[in-house]
Formats: structure tokens, sequence, C-alpha cells
């Protein structure tokens, strides 16, 4: 069987900067996480990483979803109203933004095969 680091299963917020991580093997374990002071109470953490600046896994965790975290909180603060018009907006943006992508690929494909045969 190969090893499987799993992956977070929850993130919560408890105050500040500080969330709750759950273990990423064992849904029942949960540690706490504080960004700025980048420690964790995880076992990985407090025997061999406190006082090197590493970061476990769950800090690097941690770092990812905060972003996403303060969105969704933003977002749920919106009126329906709003909600549709940012969603209708964005995914307009978003569009846009697929098709300049898509042609930009399609561009270097074609240098590329251009390259390939006169060179
Ligand atoms: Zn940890």
């Amino acid at each position: 069987m190969n090893y499987d680091p799993g992956a977070p299963k929850r993130i919560t917020h408890i105050k500040d900067r500080v969330y709750g991580v759950q273990s990423f093997t064992d849904e029942d374990v949960q540690y706490e996480v504080d960004l700025d002071n980048q420690t964790c109470t995880c076992p990985h953490y407090v025997k061999i990483l406190a006082g090197t600046n590493g970061k476990c896994k769950h800090i690097q965790a941690t770092e990812k979803e905060e972003v996403n975290y303060h969105l969704i909180q933003k977002a749920r603060k919106l009126k329906d109203s709003d909600l549709q018009k940012c969603l209708q907006r964005y995914q307009r943006i978003y569009s846009a933004l697929k098709i300049v992508h898509q042609e930009r690929q399609l561009a270097d494909r074609r240098n590329a095969e251009m390259k390939a045969l006169f060179s």
C-alpha cells in the first residue's frame, strides 16, 4: 500500500489568526495552528520543528486556506442581489481570462511547431 499523507478535512477559525485543523489521518484529533507565531500543537511540530522556523503540514495547509476562508466570510455577508451581481461579473471575467489563456497556449503550440519545422 502506498503511503497516504491524507488531506486536511476541515479548518475552523478560533480567533485572530489562530485556526483549528483536523488531523490529516484521524478526524477526531484537532490541532491548533497560530499563523502569526507560526506554531502548531501537532507532535511533529512540537517535538521536531519548534524553534527551527520549520512548517508542519498543518501550518502549510492553513496558510493556503486562510485566503479562501476570509473570502468566504466576506461572501457570506453579501445580500442575495449583490451575490448574484458578483457571480455574473466574475463569471464574465473568468470566461474572458480563460479565452485569452487558451489563445496564448495555442500560440505557444504553433510557435513550437514552426520552430520544429524550420530548425
Ligand atoms: Zn502541525
